[in-house]
């Protein structure tokens, strides 16, 4: 079963459009990146995946669950680090992630055990009793991103995570996700504007004023674009498609 199924979604801003009859599916394991210039779109699907906004046309399926007639069971299964950080700085970042814990109904128990997995996951066990003020960006989103897991979602949502970071912490970051995908089977949809950040064997969706422009396996891609997916990406988001 696809962990994510997005189909015909169209959303606008009043008379703004900003989504036009997007379809796509991931399946568990894959890591998919949503590429796009700004304004393309991206926010806004994030914001209808974690029913910030409401529908208004198309459907969206996460574990098979229709977030119209199955919301919470949809919710459930998703996991989200948003483009703005959420974090308490003054508070540690075992606080934050029992703050969160709490917020998701784990007993106390149970999320002292998931809070030690998850940290002890994304490298940061020796970190736990810091605030997260003193931590620099990457280890800030790695905390996030540990939040983001507690309650062991099937699907990961990044909105452009790697903002503000160094090139290390970048990268650092990338890699990590990847190996939660193949290691965890966990699915991971990720936008940016980057497309250095773009590995061969992910998913690619490369959205474009609010159309998905592009989809497939980036080498795929690639290799249909004759292996230069840099000038492909360009040609792609700077025609007008807006009709
Ligand atoms: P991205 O995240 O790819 O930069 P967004 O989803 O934020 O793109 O924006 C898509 C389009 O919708 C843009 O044209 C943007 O100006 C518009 N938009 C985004 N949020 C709002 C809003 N709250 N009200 C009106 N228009 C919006
Ligand atoms: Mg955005």
């Amino acid at each position: 079963m696809n962990t994510l199924e997005v189909s015909d979604l169209s959303f606008a801003y009043g008379t703004r459009e900003a989504l036009r009859k997007v379809s796509f599916n991931l399946e568990p394991g894959r890591f998919a990146a949503l590429l796009g210039p700004n304004g393309a779109g991206k926010s806004t699907l994030i914001a209808l995946l974690t029913r910030l906004y409401d529908l208004q046309q198309g459907e969206i399926r996460v574990g098979g669950c229709s977030l119209r007639s199955a919301a919470r069971p949809a919710l459930r299964q998703l996991g989200v680090v948003f483009q703005q950080s959420t974090l308490d700085l003054d508070l540690s970042v075992e606080q934050n992630l029992r703050y969160h814990a709490a917020l998701h109904g784990l007993s106390r128990r149970q999320s002292g055990l998931r809070v030690d997995a998850e940290l002890a996951r994304q490298a940061l066990t020796e970190r736990r009793r810091e605030r997260v003020r003193e931590l620099n960006g990457g280890h800030r989103r790695r905390v996030e991103i540990a939040r983001a897991l507690l309650h062991e979602p099937r699907l990961l949502l990044l909105d452009e995570a790697s903002i503000g970071l160094d090139p290390a912490s970048r990268l650092a970051l990338n890699q990590h996700l990847r190996s939660l995908c193949r290691e965890e089977r966990i699915s991971v949809l990720w936008t940016t504007h980057l497309l250095d950040e773009v590995q061969p064997s992910d998913d690619l969706l490369i959205l474009h004023q609010g159309r998905l422009v592009a989809s497939g396996q980036a080498a795929a891609l690639s290799l249909e674009h004759g292996g230069d997916l840099g000038s492909a990406f360009t040609r792609l988001t700077t025609t007008g498609a807006r009709q």
